[in-house]
């Protein structure tokens, strides 16, 4: 057959001007996934489908102002509960969950789960342990402790997940295999390559998050939706209160040849360290602070991304060219800029520095944070600082949930978040099944909840 040479909204508008609407729309994909129809190669005609609606109301530059016209959304898909955003939080929500019989929908904007645990390649899960009358206790149990305990049966998946030790290192990929198990097993619907980019409001409630995809902008309604973008996406577009900050944004990088590089010639050129042990004995992962800068600013973004992918290149070469590091390459840079912090939720309550530090108990616990060298007391996390104070419809996990400045970088830590997150989908559940807002939740069945999926809450 010959295709027309006609963009397709050129032909979108003529057969809609002939009053043909979608019945003749049609469109061309080759028959083996990943090939290129060959000149004269077979293409199948995929018959008959409904135009997009993008190509029907574009926006247009009107006196200078670019104005996108009203138009109805398809809906992809009805939730009882949908996570958005699958790093630890996200992950352990979903799993939560749907184990806790809700109809789960997990979103992410990339095609893999973890965050920047995987993606990230910050690969240390620190403070899994705290200190409790002088005993190294486990707080981070349940879904987080799962995953890793699962990781030791897989050679070369993680190390440090044994009794007596604390804070594992995982494998990013074996994290990633483990977690897609964990999200099937589960039974969760997963929508990747998916990026919210504002949320369906019902009064003052959120509804559902509307999505874009190479399949359009579509809506995705909930009943609940747990807010795990770790920038608070979702609770920003709903309006409710939050506070910015400022945080180092870094890139991390992977080198390879390790076990065949010689260390100590390179510690004596100067390099005392050059990065962090992985369950692959010749792979390491080194971690980079950065400027301190704003992580929703996309100009900046683009900037960092390639001013530190530059300076890592130039590292390793320098690396190459030092005796002892002939060997050593650049396998990876991380595929996700390492964002700290951005918006912290202003919640119904708020974790502070004072509190954690003195193991302030609280009604309302979810669960317990780690001491990042397990040396201090657990600190309870309360519900409420999961809980937006006006904003109906979400619950905040991970690294956007209700924090003092003083406390962010313990709360921002991947067991904390996977804690945090595993509270969500719990609660989540319970707020379905209970018919009411997360800030009506019973708590006390939230926590019900959690004991059985084997959460620890002190
Ligand atoms: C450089 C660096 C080093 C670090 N070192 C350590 C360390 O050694 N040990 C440690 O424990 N912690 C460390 N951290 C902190 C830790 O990695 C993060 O705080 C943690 O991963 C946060 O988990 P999260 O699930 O809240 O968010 P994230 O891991 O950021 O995951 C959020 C997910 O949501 C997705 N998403 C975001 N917005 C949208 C959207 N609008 N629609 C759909 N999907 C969306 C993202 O793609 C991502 O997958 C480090 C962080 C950085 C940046």
């Amino acid at each position: 057959m010959t295709l027309k040479l006609m963009s397709r909204r050129e032909l979108l508008r003529t057969l809609s001007a002939a009053g043909l609407g979608s019945a003749f729309a049609t469109r061309a994909v080759a028959d083996a996934a990943g090939a290129a129809p060959a000149a004269g190669g077979k293409i199948r005609e995929l018959t008959p489908m409904s135009p997009t609606l993008r190509a029907l109301y574009p926006a247009r530059l009107v006196n200078g102002k670019v104005i996108q016209p009203e138009r109805p959304l398809p809906i992809f898909a009805e939730t009882d509960v949908l996570v958005v955003g699958g790093g630890p939080a996200g992950f352990a929500a979903a799993v939560a969950a749907a184990r806790a019989g809700a109809k789960t929908t997990l979103m992410e904007r990339y095609g893999y789960f973890g965050g920047l645990w995987s993606g990230g390649i910050v690969l240390v899960v620190i403070s899994t342990h705290a200190k409790e009358n002088g005993e190294k206790v486990k707080v981070m149990r349940g879904i987080g402790d799962e995953l890793c305990e699962r990781l030791t049966k897989i050679e070369g998946a993680i190390i440090n997940q044994a009794p007596g030790k604390h804070n594992p290192t995982t494998d990013p990929e074996a994290t990633k295999f483990m977690m897609d198990e964990m999200i099937a097993e589960a039974g969760v619907n997963v929508v990747l390559h998916s990026w919210a980019t504002d949320v369906v409001m019902e009064g003052n409630a959120v509804r559902g998050v509307v999505f874009e995809s190479k399949s359009g902008r579509q809506a995705l309604l909930a009943k609940v939706v747990v807010d795990a973008t770790g920038d608070g996406d979702i609770f920003a577009a709903g309006g409710a209160a939050f506070e910015q900050r400022l945080h180092a944004i870094g890139l991390v990088h992977r080198m390879g040849n390790v076990d065949r590089a010689e260390l100590d010639k390179l510690k004596t050129a100067g390099f005392k360290s050059i990065g962090s042990l992985e369950p692959l004995a010749s792979v390491r992962w080194v971690n980079l602070r950065g400027p301190s800068t704003d992580g929703l600013d996309v100009k900046e973004l683009s900037r960092l991304e390639m001013e530190h992918r530059r300076s890592i290149w130039k590292r390793i070469q320098t690396l190459r060219n030092t005796p002892g590091g002939e060997k050593l390459f650049l396998l990876q840079t991380a595929p996700q800029l390492g964002v700290r912090t951005t918006r912290l939720l202003e919640g119904v309550a708020k974790l502070t520095a004072a509190d954690a530090k003195a193991g302030k108990k609280c009604a309302d616990v979810i669960g317990v944070g780690g001491a990042q060298g397990a040396n201090h007391v657990g600190w309870p996390i309360p519900y409420g600082a999961l809980v937006p104070q006006k904003l109906d419809g979400v619950i905040a996990a991970g690294r956007c949930i209700a924090c003092d400045t003083k406390w962010v970088e313990d709360m921002r830590l991947i067991a904390a978040c996977l804690i945090t997150g595993h509270a969500a989908g719990a609660a989540a559940a319970v707020a379905v099944a209970s018919n009411c807002q997360p800030r009506a939740v019973d708590v006390a069945k939230v926590q019900d909840v959690l004991r059985k999926q084997g959460a620890y809450l002190g």
